[in-house]
């Protein structure tokens, strides 16, 4: 364990002592499955001097996708960005898509890439996930879909955007780069609305080093996203849709495979650092770790903490700088909110005024480091930072306030 021990009284980096860990921890860093496997594959990739275009690993990565998230069809992509582009293609979404601002900006700038308006949606702050009352609330005669979001893994209300969308003629997809594996009352996340799209990037539960997939139950939806991925290629000399270059390559599938055998592996890894958090950062003080449902399966990818500025010593940017001082590479996903980004902040200057909760939580979120690579003695370290930085809030803020003179 890289854990400084050179430490003296007030053990903080910010306040003149030795980073408390060596190298850099961070957040997303990839889990691996197994070595061997990969290079077997590697191998046997290289025998088969097939590369891509629907090659034989991408089949079976596409077969055990598609029986994970218990949908007929999966069709893997090069990465989810592309995906989500595909999808809302494929789904003929025009004029306005409702989307929440809380996720991360490829969710927007999928509908802006095609010249689709993305509407923000606000979150409900209990779930973090978009809110149905908010998404009535925006929905004009140029909506065409609704874009949802499981953030975290943890699923949102599928149900209440669902009838909104039967009610308004709306067609609902869904952003499901954090959710594979998770379920949703039970329900395995994959099969709701049109589609959803998964991320297999490198930082995400299970990696492909970059990748994405769309599951859906519609069988023609399914024929036509693989038309779209291959150029719109039909058959060897025929073109019948418009299409793009979306194929996954068979190396990305090789890793994709490798990491589905380790799925489970990964969780155990996750679930006991999640428990390792909980213990550790349960007694801080504003501090609260987002929490999973246990009555449902989830990949625990994320740690998430929501820091309270009334009642912590520290806000969630002080926390943040405290932990980088330390060689912990805490994150702020998402802030700001997507709305608050370019190009909607221009096109959308007055987005924030119907977004008060995304703006609120979008101040308090705090990601840490876990997964393969992080054990629960960082994760008491962590803790200890945090408790300690806490104790001496006072010269904490002197020490940020004179960094920025
Ligand atoms: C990572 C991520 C994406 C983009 O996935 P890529 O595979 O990197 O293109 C989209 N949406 C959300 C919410 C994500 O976290």
């Amino acid at each position: 364990m890289k854990v400084n021990t050179a430490i003296q009284s007030k053990r903080l980096a910010l306040l003149g002592d030795l980073p408390r860990f060596q190298s850099v921890l961070h957040v997303g860093r990839p889990n691996v499955g197994s070595r061997e496997r990969l290079l077997e594959r590697f191998n046997d990739m290289l025998d088969r001097r097939w590369f891509s275009n629907d090659g034989p690993f991408v089949q079976e990565f596409e077969a055990k996708v598609a029986a994970i998230a218990k949908t007929r069809h999966c069709v893997a992509m090069c990465n989810a960005t592309v995906a989500l582009e595909i999808a809302i293609r494929a789904l003929e979404l025009t004029g306005e898509v409702i989307v929440p601002s809380y996720t991360f900006i490829a969710t927007a700038h999928a509908l802006q890439w095609q010249e689709i308006t993305p509407v923000f949606a606000d979150i409900d702050p209990a779930t973090c996930n978009m809110d149905p009352r908010s998404v009535e609330r925006v929905i004009s005669s140029k909506t065409s879909g609704v874009l949802g979001l499981h953030l975290w893994g943890r699923a949102c209300d599928t149900e209440a955007i669902e009838r909104i969308g039967r009610e308004y003629g709306l067609k609902v997809m869904y952003d499901a780069a954090h959710a594979f594996a998770c379920t949703h009352r039970g329900t395995m996340v994959g099969g709701f609305g049109e589609c959803e799209v998964f991320s297999f990037h490198a930082t995400k539960f299970i990696n492909a080093f970059e990748g994405g997939a769309i599951v859906t139950n519609n069988d023609d939806l399914a024929t036509r996203l693989k038309f779209m991925r291959n150029f719109g290629f039909s058959g060897y000399d025929k073109v019948s849709y418009l299409g793009v270059n979306g194929k996954m390559t068979e190396a990305c599938a090789a890793m994709g495979l490798t990491s589905l055998e380790a799925l489970d592996e990964i969780v155990v890894v996750n679930k006991t650092n999640y428990e390792a958090f909980e213990k550790y950062f349960s007694g801080l003080q504003g501090v609260s770790l987002i929490r999973y449902d246990k009555q449902e399966h989830n990949n625990y990818q994320y740690i998430v903490l929501e820091i309270d500025p009334e009642a912590a010593p520290l806000n969630r940017d002080e926390v943040v700088d405290v932990f980088h001082a330390e060689n912990v590479l805490a994150r702020k996903y998402f802030w700001p909110g997507c709305h608050r980004m370019e190009p909607y902040r221009s096109l959308q200057p007055n987005a924030y005024l119907m977004l008060p909760n995304t703006e609120r939580v979008a101040s308090r979120i705090c990601l840490l480091p876990t997964g393969q690579t992080v054990d629960a003695g960082m994760i008491a370290s962590m803790a200890e930072i945090l408790e300690t930085a806490f104790q001496f809030s006072g010269e904490i803020k002197d020490a940020l306030g004179k960094r920025q003179k």
